[in-house]
């Protein structure tokens, strides 16, 4: 490790224990075991009484006696010094059953998904064996046929627990062994042992540290449940079990010597569950940011009241007004679109490029609702859709289920990675016809026909076979005719496409922006059309706008744009697109864009701009009127400021 990269691993570790202890139930935990674990750990250096000394004078002593604050047992016992040595005992055995099980439940695991085919059979149905037994049944049966003792309760807690950690690390690890890493170090020659201890392991660790969190307090629970039936600690040792077993003959005298160790072990079980809820959260940040929850059907809305319906002539699909939408992560709010305006017309192409990270796809996804939410948000504007039927609607305020009536009908979707949006055991025709059928209201015999003219209008060679294929069996090219005949299925008016050719060379990327270009002419739709690649943007638009930090900064149409750059950024990208025919020398922007979640006041380009003075940092930076359909929001763009949602 270089040593750079130290300080930002110390850095991102006590991030970890921050985010531990900023989870007031983990402190309490942590607190919890604290304490237990602490007195357990200094037993043999605390002034203790030995707490095996018998004294049959002081028998059943009640609380606070002198010299035995919790009073003594049956037998004369400081219960004080018992519950503490036997805290120790308790806590002792359930770690070593713990690791025991941890480090042989997950070899097994790790080998049968590592190895597969026999190993896997064999190893994967002697645990299924041991999991067709209940429980405590087996460790009773496993203890009985050992012999009552702590150890052998230990090993047999032990035994019944591998099951849990042998499936957990194996589900795991079969999904990790078919990763590309794992592949590059078995093709560049690593032994076996090797990979698995070193591509494998690390992955599977927080799920073998989750389980053992989890199991850590019943193992304890468990121990001290032998003990109680008298299988565990043999008198004189006691642990928490064996001293709740010997108080229960006095419940009703002397309850304290049940109720002590009862305490003690419900402490201990709170203390460690709370403390591994709160590890398992910091190692999975995904649980606690809502990633792994299901997201809503639509993304959250909180905007202000409805405008008035505006005019929108017929040939007017989508007319976008001041559309912001924020993700709210942690305490921070990032403005990744805000304010963002902008139209398309029936069979017209607008493009919008900018950097990676800028808003193209948040503004994409926000028309349809599919910004994930948590954690995003649509504060305000309005996305009005001008339906065939029933006029302009505002899909930011539409009802989620109409909303989802939709999508896939009247707006299609093109996605980048088809191979992530095709389901992968469906085959392609099915899903093609599923489409119709669910929005058509289409017999699946007639879809299935329409699916294979479909896939054939895409081009897609012997459709009728591949209708049959599944995705894997296609190639990139080909998956992406299929998404592109799913869009056009339902005669969409509006086509959405997020660079839906960037997964594909340049020859299958050059035909499939043909067909697209053609069929949406055909269809007369509107196609939206998003690219990082201003090479495509130009081939394929009629109109362009450019995105930077979630605003748009300028607008024309493709050829303008292209001849007369009039933002300082939009002239950049330009100078950014290769060329073959000269030879100038391509230079990246310098600086990055701003964090969208800190955006300076004024124009969000000021700071890698040559042209920038003071005036560029202050106020909101207006978009102004170059030409007649040329609009670009920099101080220096000639012509009049502009009303926005124009
Ligand atoms: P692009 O222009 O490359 O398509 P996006 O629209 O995907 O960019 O992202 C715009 C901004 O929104 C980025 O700053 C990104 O970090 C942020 N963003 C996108 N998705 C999420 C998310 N799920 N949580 C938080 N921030 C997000
Ligand atoms: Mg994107």
């Amino acid at each position: 490790m270089t040593a750079t990269a130290m300080p930002e691993r110390r850095a991102r570790s006590g991030s970890a224990w921050s985010r531990l202890v900023a989870n007031p139930l983990t402190v309490i935990g942590l607190f919890l075991l604290a304490v237990l674990g602490g007195l357990a750990l200094a037993a043999p250096i605390l002034p203790l009484a030995n707490p095996d000394a018998t004294s049959l004078s002081e028998r059943l002593t009640p609380l606070f006696s002198p010299g035995a604050w919790l009073g003594t047992d049956h037998l004369g016992r400081d219960l004080l010094s018992r519950l503490i040595w036997g805290t120790r005992v308790s806590i002792a055995v359930g770690l070593a059953a713990t690791l025991a099980a941890a480090l042989i439940g997950s070899t097994i695991g790790l080998v049968a998904a590592f190895y597969g085919r026999w190993v896997d059979a064999v190893l994967m149905r002697t645990i299924d064996t041991l999991m067709a037994f209940p429980y405590l049944l087996l460790a009773l049966a496993i203890v009985a046929a050992l012999g009552p003792g702590l150890l052998n309760a230990l090993m047999a807690i032990a035994v019944v627990n591998i099951p849990f950690f042998a499936r957990a690390v194996r589900g795991q690890a079969l999904a990790i062994k078919n990763q590309d890493y794992v592949a590059a170090a078995r093709l560049s020659g690593f032994s076996d042992a090797r990979i698995i201890l070193t591509e494998i392991l690390p992955n599977v660790l927080p799920v073998v540290i989750v389980t053992m969190s989890s199991t850590l307090s019943w193992m304890i629970l468990e121990t001290a449940g032998l003990s109680f039936l008298g299988l565990g600690a043999q008198p004189p040792t006691a642990d928490l079990g064996s001293m709740l077993g010997d108080g229960r003959d006095l419940i009703h005298r002397a309850p304290m010597v049940a109720l002590l160790p009862g305490l003690v072990i419900l402490l201990l079980a709170i203390g460690i569950n709370l403390v591994g809820d709160g590890v398992r959260d910091v190692l999975d940040p995904r649980l606690k940011s809502g990633a792994l929850t299901r997201p809503a059907a639509a993304t959250k809305r909180r905007l202000p009241p409805a405008p008035g319906t505006p005019e929108m002539d017929e040939r007017l699909v989508l007319s976008v007004r001041n559309l912001s939408t924020f993700f709210e992560v942690g305490g921070r709010t990032l403005k990744a679109v805000h304010d963002v305006s902008f139209e398309v017309r029936r069979g017209e192409a607008l493009g919008v490029v900018g950097e990676s990270g800028s808003g193209k796809s948040v503004t994409a996804l926000s028309l349809l609702g599919l910004v994930a939410s948590p954690p995003g948000v649509i504060t305000d504007g309005a996305i009005w859709f001008n339906d065939r039927q029933r006029g302009p609607m505002d899909l930011a305020r539409l009802p989620v289920k109409e909303l989802q009536q939709l999508r896939g009908s009247r707006i299609a979707y093109i996605f980048q990675d088809p191979l992530t949006a095709l389901h992968p055991v469906l085959k392609v025709g099915f899903q093609v016809a599923e489409t119709l059928v669910v929005h058509q209201g289409m017999g699946w015999a007639d879809a299935r026909r329409e699916a294979v003219r479909l896939l054939d209008m895409v081009k897609l060679p012997t459709p009728a076979e591949k209708a049959h294929a599944y995705p894997h069996e296609l190639s990139g090219g080909q998956r992406q005719r299929v998404m592109i005949a799913m869009a056009l299925a339902n005669r969409p008016d509006l086509i959405v496409a997020d660079e839906p050719t960037t997964a594909l060379d340049v020859t299958t990327q050059r035909r499939v922006l043909e067909l697209l270009d053609e069929l949406r002419r055909e269809h007369d739709a509107a196609l939206l059309f998003i690219s990082h690649d201003f090479g495509v943007i130009a081939d394929l638009c009629d109109r362009v706008q450019v995105m930077y930090a979630g605003e748009v900064v300028e607008r024309a149409p493709s050829a303008e744009l292209f001849r007369n750059p009039s933002h300082p950024y939009t002239r950049r990208l330009l100078d950014c697109v290769p060329s073959l025919t000269d030879d100038r020398k391509i230079e990246a922007i310098p600086g990055l864009p701003p964090a969208v979640d800190r955006l300076p006041p004024g124009c969000p380009f000021a700071d890698r701009c040559e042209e920038a003075e003071a005036a560029c940092r202050e106020g909101t930076i207006a978009l102004r009127q170059v030409s007649d359909r040329h609009a670009a929001r920099c101080i220096h763009a000639p012509g009049a400021a502009l009303a926005e949602a124009s």
